[in-house]
């Protein structure tokens, strides 16, 4: 069955209903081949024996009750010559068109030449019978009718029919044991057949359904691998690729996720925006490629100061980068700024370039509050980027915090 592994599932389909089609066809013309053949034997044995016997047993009771009766009745003088010639003429031509239709039936060979045989002797009977017509005809009464002929004709011509009923009867026997065998054969056959069917096509069937099923599981672990791709994908499009934090793309989800949840439960919620100072001199000193170790140095204090898995962590772009911080208030949230302030300055990464301080040093913008309805979406951020501004005036190396979210102080400051 490797033709069937190689199909596609919907020539798979196709085969299974083109299969099932073609052996209910061939069961349906066996069966009716079988019941033809059925109907042929019930025919030749209604027509080839049961109708032959038939009318010879009718020319024999014509001979006997038609003819040999009306002439003993003459003879008697019971009935008159005409009446006599009357009945003689019905039964002769009763009896040559009986014979005639039982000679137009199928003839063995065998029994040809007996049949023939039969004819003479009817026809010498019937010469007899015709003798006899016409004396009636002719008006004369059968008062000196030889009885011993009369009974000589009339026993012979039953003989010689007799002896041919008894043929028919024991060929119809035969013809009917015949069709008997032959219609035990065929069912059984038959029977034969439709079960070698039944099995090719459970073999064929249960084939077409494993393979179906392999293609299946094949298709469900292609699945489940394409989903892991897909994850991997998705964390891939998530992550910087310098530092291994989040990117800006995912700090877009978090931050949208979290504002909503701090809303609907009326939490607090932080945003800290961090951003290294006097780094391009820092690049224009020391190089691009110490530039990025120290912001894989300033993105590793930032994962190790902020653990909580409510606390998120984002490289935003640049040297820049943001930080939520979910549950906690303003107090620990400038207790954290100033951690991290400290944490990346106790890293004494060298900063000659730097005007406020020896080594290398970040300023924060913070903004903490309580999350409402009425919280505008975007002034954490136009907040946080303010209180950088602020930090970066105040002298940089440091953090500033606030927890005002009007709209109305943004207006303010930003006219
Ligand atoms: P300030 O204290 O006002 O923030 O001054 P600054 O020099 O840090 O500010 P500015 O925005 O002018 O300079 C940011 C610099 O950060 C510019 C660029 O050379 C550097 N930078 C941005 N992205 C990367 C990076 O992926 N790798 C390195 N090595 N440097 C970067
Ligand atoms: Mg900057
Ligand atoms: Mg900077």
């Amino acid at each position: 069955m490797q033709f069937i592994e190689a199909l596609k599932l919907k020539s798979k389909l196709f085969f299974l209903f083109i299969f099932i089609t073609m052996a209910l066809v061939s069961i349906g013309v066996m069966g009716a081949i079988n019941v033809d053949s059925m109907k042929k034997n019930l025919d030749s044995l209604y027509f080839g024996s049961l109708v032959p016997v038939t009318e010879l047993n009718e020319i024999l009771q014509t001979y006997h009750s038609g003819l040999a009766s009306t002439l003993y009745k003459a003879k008697g003088l019971e009935i008159s010559p005409s009446q006599t010639a009357y009945e003689l003429q019905t039964s002769l031509k009763k009896i040559n068109k009986t014979w005639d239709s039982y000679e137009s039936h199928f003839k063995r060979d065998a029994e040809l030449q007996y049949v023939e045989y039969v004819s003479v002797e009817i026809k010498a009977t019937n010469n007899y019978f015709q003798e006899m017509l016409k004396i009636s005809k002719d008006g004369k009464d059968m008062k000196d009718l030889s009885i011993s002929s009369l009974e000589k004709y009339v026993s012979h011509i039953h003989a010689v029919l007799q002896k041919l009923i008894n043929y028919e009867v024991n060929v119809a026997k035969f013809e009917r044991k015949n069709f008997l065998q032959e219609y035990n054969d065929s069912t059984f056959m038959l029977g034969v057949i439709l079960v070698l069917i039944i099995l090719t096509m459970q073999i064929i069937l249960y084939s077409v359904f494993r393979s179906i099923q392999s293609d299946h599981t094949k298709l469900e672990v292609a699945g489940k691998k394409l989903k892991k791709l897909n994850k991997q994908l998705e964390n891939v499009s998530y992550t910087d690729s310098l530092t291994s934090m989040h990117n800006r793309r995912y700090f877009n989800l978090i931050y949208d996720k979290e504002l909503k949840r701090a809303k609907r439960t009326h939490s607090h919620i932080t945003f800290m925006m961090l951003d290294i100072d006097y780094f391009k001199q820092y690049n224009d000193t020391y190089g691009h490629i110490e530039g990025d170790a120290a912001l894989k140095s300033v993105a590793k204090v930032l994962k190790d100061t902020l653990q909580r898995p409510s606390d998120f962590v984002f490289r935003l772009g640049g040297e820049e980068f943001g930080v939520i911080l979910t549950q906690t208030d303003e107090s620990n949230s400038a207790k954290l700024a100033d951690e991290i302030c400290e944490a990346v300055r106790s890293r004494e990464i060298k900063h000659e370039g730097s005007k406020v301080n020896e080594f290398l040093t970040i300023s924060i913008g913070v903004v903490c509050c309580i999350a409402d309805d009425a919280l505008n979406e975007d002034i954490l951020l136009s907040r946080a980027d303010e209180m950088l501004y602020n930090a970066k005036e105040d002298g940089r190396n440091r953090f500033v915090i606030t927890s005002n979210v009007s709209d109305a102080t943004i207006m303010q400051l930003s006219s």
